[in-house]
């Protein structure tokens, strides 16, 4: 890409959200440039497992698959979003069938395998063994990667969504185009188009401990934010129980399956500590355990607690759990003789970019699909698998409400304002940066992590606040990096996840406050929506500030 360039439609962020869009729009014709800030298949729905909730067995039916949402959601799902995303589900699969994905088919040969997750009541998990993101994701990126329609620019990171607003035009805010810094050269590109799209996952990296890649750090998030967009619960922060416990192993998930077949949650000392908390013990749902192992690690003051399948014989650990096996040997771990060292790890966030049904966002031009969008179908807590389908499904109803934009409006010619640099110098030492990293990371998984206090959460706003002024500084005087940008959009996220935690007085779902531990009434149920100020101040993007929010 030249410093400055022009496409119809520009998607942010290459995992199933951001291909699935391309793909559809190139395939009816659309010219699309596809920007991804490492590689192309580096993001969370290459590491899926799992796989895809969709409607697809005999004796399922799309009441069931609502049903089983709603339930899940603890009364925060929006109805529409979560019939959207179930009615449109096997027609999307379908989608991907026809992309040649290998899905794995029954044992008879006649039709796709099905799994049942928890909290599903019936099979209608269609996946590719245990690595349905890997075999998804090739099978699309081959896809883009050759198609006439799609310009793909990997290794450029997008910095800030242009608009209207910023640029103090008339009329409703609209989005131009955006900043992305190239990071093999290191320049800052510009690039205008009538339609941006955010596709760039979620904001797990903000906790110390995150199942997800380094991708994760809530880039579309906080530049929708900047840009004028309205940003909604925030504090349902999904963490996994189990993630191994070792510098090099940061994102490796052990499956809640080790603990259905027998495995046990101890102590540093060896006592098992799951039964005082719940009578189904290992066995109690994700939250539940995730925060029973939060409680014992802060109470005695832990690092890790400990997950012990070792006594069971090592043939069957072996054969059940070959590729967890195998892993942790990798990292000097032999589970069939010793416990594995685990941490409970932020894994996904059920708030983003408030969108409509189509993934159109609050500023015109301006599109958020996939993780860092808020649709309202995962309400308070996510039921398993379904964000695949949520990526896939949205990503479709953009395609085809972007492709009826581009028809019905003029965009013309549009000029906006280079990168400015004049006024900076490179900066002068990183470990600022890498050392607020840190900070932000720790401040937020020892007082914003799976039990909150209000006392928690304002010694953490506080600390955020502090931080935040320190990397407005020096965003302002430095020329900017991959690691600055990052930073940047994760202490803007982190204010958002406070500031939605401050504001409910309550526990619901993925939320659970030692202040407020009860749940109010369903009929009182409602969304946390933050609302921008300042945003039309914010050329350079110093950054909207938080002002207007509370449970509406
Ligand atoms: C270990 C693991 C297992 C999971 N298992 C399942 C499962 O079985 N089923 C299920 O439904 N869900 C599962 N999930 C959740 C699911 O994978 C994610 O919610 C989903 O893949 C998100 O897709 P996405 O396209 O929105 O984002 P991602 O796949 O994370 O892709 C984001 C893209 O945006 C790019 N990007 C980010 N910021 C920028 C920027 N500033 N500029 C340019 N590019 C940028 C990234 O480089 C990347 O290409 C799992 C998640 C993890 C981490």
């Amino acid at each position: 890409m030249s410093q400055q360039d022009y496409t119809p439609v520009l998607v942010l962020g290459g995992g199933l959200a951001g291909l699935t869009v391309a793909l559809r729009l190139a395939d009816s014709g659309v010219h699309v440039g596809l920007l991804a800030k490492r590689s192309l298949g580096d993001g969370s729905s290459y590491h899926a497992q799992g796989g895809i909730a969709a409607v697809l067995g005999e004796d399922d039916s799309i009441e069931s698959h609502i049903e089983d949402t709603v339930s899940a959601g603890a009364g925060l799902c929006h109805r529409a979003a979560v019939e959207t995303a179930i009615n449109r589900g096997p027609e999307c699969v379908d989608w991907l069938i026809n992309q040649q994905v290998p899905f794995t088919r029954k044992d008879s040969g006649d039709g796709f395998h099905l799994t049942q997750e928890g909290g599903h009541t019936h099979r209608r998990v269609i996946h590719a063994t245990d690595a349905t993101g890997q075999a998804v994701m090739q099978t699309l990126e081959e896809k883009a990667r050759c198609h006439p329609n799609i310009r793909l620019f990997e290794q450029h990171i997008a910095v800030d969504i242009i608009t209207s607003a910023k640029l103090r035009h008339a009329g409703p805010n609209r989005s131009l185009g955006i900043y992305a810094l190239d990071k093999t050269s290191g320049k800052v590109i510009t690039v205008t188009a009538q339609t941006v799209v955010l596709a760039t996952g979620g904001a797990s990296k903000v906790y110390l401990y995150t199942s997800n890649p380094d991708t994760s750090t809530g880039d579309g998030t906080a530049m929708a934010w900047r840009a004028g967009c309205r940003i909604a619960n925030m504090e349902f922060v999904q963490f996994h129980p189990t993630c191994l416990y070792h510098p090099q192993a940061k994102s490796f998930l052990i499956s809640e399956a080790v603990r259905g077949e027998g495995g046990q949650l101890r102590l540093p000392g060896g006592q098992r500590f799951m039964p005082d908390h719940d009578s189904r013990a290992e066995l109690a749902p994700r939250d539940i355990v995730a925060r029973a192992i939060d409680y014992e690690m802060k109470r005695g003051g832990y690092d890790c607690i400990y997950l012990d399948i070792s006594h069971k014989p090592a043939d069957f650990i072996r054969s059940h759990f070959p590729n967890i096996s195998k892993r942790c040997a990798k990292y000097g771990f032999d589970m069939t003789t010793e416990p594995l060292p685990v941490v409970p790890a932020a894994h996904y966030t059920c708030g983003g970019v408030v969108t409509d049904l189509n993934g159109h966002t609050d500023v015109t031009g301006l599109y958020a699909i996939g993780e860092c969008a808020f649709t309202g179908l995962h309400g308070a807590n996510r039921l398993a698998s379904n964000s695949l389908l949520e990526c896939l499904v949205f990503a479709t109803a953009a395609s085809e409400q972007i492709q009826h934009d581009l028809v019905e409006k003029e965009f013309g010619e549009r000029r906006v304002p280079a990168w400015d640099e004049s006024q900076v110098t490179d900066p002068d030492e990183q470990i600022v940066v890498t050392h607020n990293w840190d900070e932000l990371r720790r401040a937020m998984w020892d007082y914003v992590g799976i039990v909150r206090t209000d006392k928690r959460l304002q010694r953490a706003m506080h600390r955020v606040k502090l931080l935040q002024e320190e990397i407005r500084d020096y965003y302002s005087n430095f020329k900017i990096n991959n690691n600055l940008i990052e930073l940047r959009n994760l202490v803007a996220v982190a204010e958002l996840i406070i500031g939605s935690a401050l504001s409910r007085r309550e526990s619901r779902g993925l939320h659970y406050t030692l202040d407020y531990p009860d749940t109010e009434s369903d009929d009182n149920a409602a969304d946390t929506i933050m609302v921008p100020t300042n945003f039309s101040n914010d050329r350079v993007g110093v950054g909207a500030s938080l002002v207007g929010t509370g449970a509406q």
